[in-house]
């Protein structure tokens, strides 16, 4: 690989979204004017929070929302409480919420929201405060059909929890529906914890009937230890009998050949802070964790990961990509020319949202479904979802997150151009 090669690969996630958008339109050649809206927000806010500390100093804290299009519906997206968020990185979530709500076919748009912090640094107190000035912030662009947040990497259900409460304080009344991935007893839904990795899960099972791979001892792979990564591997060992065979966090890797207990290394996690160390277990790096000859592997943590200098070395059949943008669009090509079967990710982790959805419909409703229900459901959609995407690379002879862009981008601008908005 040659240094000038190197320089040209953007990491820019807002960057690498616009290329992914512009390659699909020249796929299904795309009307200007559309694609021109479709290459940037419709919408965005930008904070200044002052936040009291508890040794009584203020601090003031930077934050976004980038509600990027709302032609099929109300806007829905996470917020990250993350030291290293930048807008661009916000803007290329926003836009793949859209696509995502597109592709499984939710009538909502996309949004994304952030603030630059380190939680892990800040008491709850701090944290609690923080949360609730974001909502002021940002009370009057949201509500539930208008903008609807939700939790995402370093945010948690009692972070949701202090968010509705908030904007219930704003706007009178007690609007569930504002947020969602709120705890179970304060109008969740059953089921949405382990969403995202469930339906990622789901669509793995149609995936591994393509690549004939038998899931049952199917050795996996699963980088980041969090929400999505840690039900990746509960769901993977419990659901479908693979073997567990590397996982890691912000502070490394650990992997056993013959397996680990993914509730153990949860629970070692919890206790420690980290899944390093865990018994029985050896070190790897963050990076060997990619490269590990295994049947599947996960990226469930940050974007960009997976890039033009590691990728040759990806042996994995399948990629299920359970992070938002882990792949660069120069390591697409590798994979895609290598045979790696990749499951992109706003197919992949669409669980999260679509269970989310189901909780908006049930807030509105005051009847909450069982578990049973909200599973059912997510397998229909998320196997929709997979066998539209895949039926669309056939015809199109495209890759897999080719052919979910041209799934998705033509939902939403079938629903601009009805709209009258081109
Ligand atoms: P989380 O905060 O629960 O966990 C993040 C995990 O990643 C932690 O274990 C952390 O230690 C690890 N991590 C962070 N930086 C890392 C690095 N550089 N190397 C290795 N590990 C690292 O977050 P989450 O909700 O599990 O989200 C993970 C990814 O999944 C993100 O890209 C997020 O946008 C995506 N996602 C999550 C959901 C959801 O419902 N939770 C839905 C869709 C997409």
């Amino acid at each position: 690989m040659t240094k000038e090669k190197k320089k040209k690969e953007t990491l820019n996630p807002f960057e690498i979204a616009q290329r992914q958008l512009d390659v699909c339109a020249e796929i299904i050649d795309l009307e200007p004017n559309i694609h021109a809206m479709l290459r940037v927000p419709m919408r965005e806010f930008h904070l200044s929070l002052s936040v009291r500390m508890d040794d009584g100093s203020a601090k003031i804290f930077r934050g976004f929302r980038v509600q990027y299009n709302d032609a099929r519906g109300p806007t829905k997206g996470g917020i990250r409480f993350h030291p290293e968020e930048t807008i661009d990185t916000v803007r290329a979530l926003a836009a793949w919420m859209t696509w995502k709500c597109a592709v499984v076919d939710i009538p909502l748009g996309g949004a994304k929201g952030g603030v630059i912090c380190n939680p892990k640094k800040m008491s709850q107190s701090e944290i609690e405060r923080l949360s609730r000035a974001y909502i002021g912030g940002i009370s009057q662009v949201i509500g539930p059909d208008k903008d609807i947040p939700a939790p995402d990497v370093y945010t948690n259900p009692q972070i949701m929890a202090w968010m509705m409460d908030e904007y219930a304080k704003i706007v009178g009344g007690n609007p569930f529906g504002v947020i969602t991935g709120k705890p179970l007893s304060l109008g969740g839904s059953a089921g949405r914890g382990d969403a995202t990795a469930r339906g990622g899960w789901y669509t793995m099972r149609e995936a591994a009937k393509q690549c004939n791979l038998k899931l049952e001892n199917a050795t996996v792979a699963i980088q980041g230890y969090g929400n999505a990564g840690y039900y990746a591997a509960l769901l993977g060992k419990t659901l479908f009998g693979c073997k567990i065979v590397a996982v890691s966090d912000t502070k490394g890797g650990i992997i056993n050949k013959t397996g680990l207990d993914p509730q153990a290394v949860y629970e070692h996690k919890v206790q420690t802070g980290s899944v390093v160390n865990f018994s029985g277990s050896e070190s790897i790096s963050n990076q060997e964790i990619l490269e590990l000859p295994v049947d599947i592997l996960w990226p469930a943590a940050l974007e960009s990961v997976i890039t033009e200098e590691n990728a040759p070395g990806v042996k994995a059949k399948i990629v299920a990509e359970a992070a938002n943008g882990p792949t660069t669009p120069e390591a697409d090509e590798i994979l895609y020319k290598n045979g790696v079967h990749v499951i992109p990710d706003f197919l992949c982790n669409a669980g999260g949202v679509t269970v989310s959805y189901f909780e908006m419909v049930q807030n509105m409703y005051m009847y909450y479904w069982d578990e049973d229900d909200v599973h059912r459901q997510l397998d229909k959609k998320m196997t929709a979802a997979y066998h539209s995407v895949l039926n669309c690379s056939r015809k199109y002879e495209i890759n897999m997150r080719q052919a979910a862009y041209v799934v998705a981008v033509q939902r939403v601008a079938e629903a601009m151009r009805l709209r009258g908005w081109v």
